[in-house]
C-alpha cells in the first residue's frame, strides 16, 4: 500500500521543495511509482520538474472537484509524476476556511488514488496554515527538512506542537519519518553544532544522510529536471540517492 509523506517546515528556504523533488526522483529511479503533489501556491515543485503550471492544478481538484487523475502530469523521469500547483491555490486558503471539514480536503482527494502509488510526496508552503495542516492530515509520515543554521531550531518547537495537535485531533496515523539536515557546510562550526545538538535531542529520528550545500542542486530547477538528470555525480545527487535508500528502509 502506498505511503504518503508530507514535507513540512514553516520556515521558507530550508530545502522542502528541493528535497521533495530530488527524493522523489531517486525513489522513482529505484523503481517506485511516485506522485509529487505540489501544495504550495508558489508552484516551485511543479516548475522544478518541468510541469505545465498554466494547466488545471491541485486548486481545481480541491475546490472544484475535478478528478485528481485529470491533472496528473508526467515528468522527464520514468515513474515520477506530478500534480501541479500555481498561485490560484492562495485562494483555496481563503475559500476553504469557511468549510466544514476544511482540514480534510487533500486527504479526501488522495484517498481515491492512494492504492495506485508507492509513494505520494506532498510539498507544503512555508507556513503552518490550512494548506500545511491539510498536508499533515493527508499523510502517513511527516519529514522535516532542517537547514543547518542557528535559527533553524527556533521554529522547530512550534512545528512539533502543530504535528502533535494534528496527531491528537485530526490524524492519529501520522508519524514523524524524521528530520533531514539540508545545506550542510562541513567547514562551518555552526553547522556542526546544529547537527550535534539536534541529533542529541532527536536521536534516531534524524536521518543519517546529510544533504550538503551544493550549487548543482540550486541550478537544476531552472532546467526543469531533478538532480539525477542534471548532474548525477555531484555530491547533492549522491546524497539524495542515499536519502532515498534510507527512506525506503524506514517508511
Ligand atoms: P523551501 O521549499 O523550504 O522554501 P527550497 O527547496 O526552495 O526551500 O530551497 C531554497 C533555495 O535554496 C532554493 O533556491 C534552492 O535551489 C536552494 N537549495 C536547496 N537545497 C540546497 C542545497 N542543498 N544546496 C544549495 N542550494 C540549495
Ligand atoms: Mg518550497
Amino acid at each position: 500500500m502506498g505511503k504518503v509523506i508530507v514535507f513540512a517546515n514553516q520556515k521558507g528556504g530550508v530545502g522542502k521543495t528541493t528535497t521533495t523533488a530530488n527524493l522523489g526522483a531517486y525513489l522513482a529511479e529505484a523503481g517506485k511509482r511516485v506522485l509529487l503533489v505540489d501544495f504550495d501556491p508558489q508552484g516551485n515543485l511543479s516548475s522544478s520538474v518541468g510541469a505545465h503550471v498554466e494547466e488545471d492544478s491541485i486548486y481545481d481538484v480541491v475546490t472544484k472537484g475535478i478528478p485528481i487523475k485529470e491533472v496528473i502530469q508526467e515528468t522527464t523521469v520514468k515513474n515520477l509524476f506530478v500534480v501541479p500547483s500555481n498561485i490560484d491555490l492562495t485562494g483555496a486558503n481563503v475559500e476553504l476556511i469557511e468549510e466544514k471539514e476544511r482540514e480534510f480536503f487533500l486527504k479526501k482527494v488522495l484517498n481515491s488514488i492512494h492504492e495506485e502509488w508507492d509513494y505520494i510526496l506532498i510539498d507544503c508552503p512555508p507556513s503552518l496554515g490550512l494548506l500545511t495542516v491539510n498536508g499533515l492530515v493527508a499523510a502517513d509520515y511527516v519529514l522535516v527538512p532542517l537547514q543547518c543554521e542557528y535559527f533553524a531550531l527556533e521554529g522547530l518547537t512550534l512545528l512539533l506542537q502543530t504535528i502533535q495537535r494534528v496527531q491528537k485531533n485530526l490524524n492519529p496515523e501520522l508519524s514523524i519519518a524524521g528530520i533531514v539536515f539540508t545545506m550542510y557546510d562541513s567547514r562551518t562550526k555552526l553547522a556542526n553544532e546544529v547537527v550535534q545538538e539536534v541529533t542529541n535531542y532527536f536521536k534516531d529520528k534524524v536521518f543519517r544522510t546529510i544533504i550538503p550545500r551544493n550549487i548543482r542542486l540550486s541550478e537544476a530547477p531552472s532546467h526543469g529536471v531533478p538532480i539525477n538528470q542534471y548532474n548525477a555525480s555531484c555530491s547533492g545527487a549522491r546524497s539524495y540517492k542515499e536519502l532515498a535508500e534510507e527512506v525506503i528502509k524506514r517508511v
